[in-house]
């Protein structure tokens, strides 16, 4: 179904979802994702901490910049996203809760940031049909048992009333992990990466999701594979974007 924009529904669905969480916490007290600190999932120190990226920022990737227009990779080449926002700084206490969404399964965690970013995706304004995790490649998701992106693109996809796909796409080959590489080296690396379901994604209007983003390759290379398989356009968002200063080498 073709939605009109994304709107924040307080539907039913998601009423229950949160319902079942209360019931969780109440039986096993949580800790703060992003500073221990006890009694709930996320505090309220941990929200106001998180760092909005300011503007202005590049039109299509979102790297902060001193100018508005296109950054220097994207007039060069323009990703294969249309878009690309990102809710906050790869910084603490956001990057804190990232690992231990990565490591720990902290599917409550999850729910807490997915409820606190989605009104910035709302108010993005994207007119998306369908909300998609990055997918892990087989030997990853097997090690660790599950893709720790889904943990916040399940819930986020019922807050704002959109499609949830996490099959539609999915890793033709295991990469090795971007940290550390450069933008050509991290272009490289994910190239030809993925594959879609043209049975999910043909027509699609498609929101992608990620948990950090630094280029913008690997949602560059799955959007390029979205869009081979007949999705009409794809949107990209993540939780945290990485600065050139959190150790991106620049070629
Ligand atoms: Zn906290
Ligand atoms: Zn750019």
């Amino acid at each position: 179904m073709r939605s009109n924009g994304i709107l924040l529904k307080a539907n039913w669905r998601y009423h229950l979802y949160k319902s079942i969480w209360v019931g969780i916490d109440w039986l096993f007290p949580p800790v703060c994702g992003g500073c221990g600190s006890p009694g709930t999932r996320w505090c309220q120190d941990c929200q106001k901490k998180v760092q909005a990226i300011d503007d202005p920022v590049c039109d299509a990737c979102g790297l902060p910049q001193a100018h508005s227009g296109l950054c220097e990779r994207c007039q060069e080449k323009r990703p294969s996203f249309k878009l690309l926002r990102s809710w906050t700084v790869f910084e603490e206490p956001v990057r804190k809760a990232l690992h231990r969404l990565k490591y720990r399964r902290d599917i409550g965690l999850g729910e807490a940031l997915s409820n606190q970013m989605s009104g910035f995706v709302a108010q993005l304004g994207w007119p998306v049909d369908s909300l998609m995790p990055i997918p892990l490649g087989k030997e990853r998701l097997k090690e660790r048992g599950y893709n720790q992106v889904a943990m916040v693109a399940m819930p986020l996809s019922i807050r704002l009333g959109l499609d949830y796909q996490p099959s539609a796409l999915a890793r033709a080959r295991e990469t090795r992990s971007q940290v550390g590489l450069s933008a050509v080296e991290r272009q490289e690396n994910v190239r030809g990466a993925f594959f879609a379901d043209e049975t999910k994604v043909s027509g699609q209007s498609v929101l992608l999701m990620d948990d950090v983003s630094t280029t913008g390759a690997t949602l560059s290379s799955a959007a390029e594979a979205l869009l081979a398989s007949g999705a009409r356009e794809v949107f990209a968002v993540t939780i945290a974007r990485a600065l050139p200063h959190h150790g991106l080498k620049i070629v």
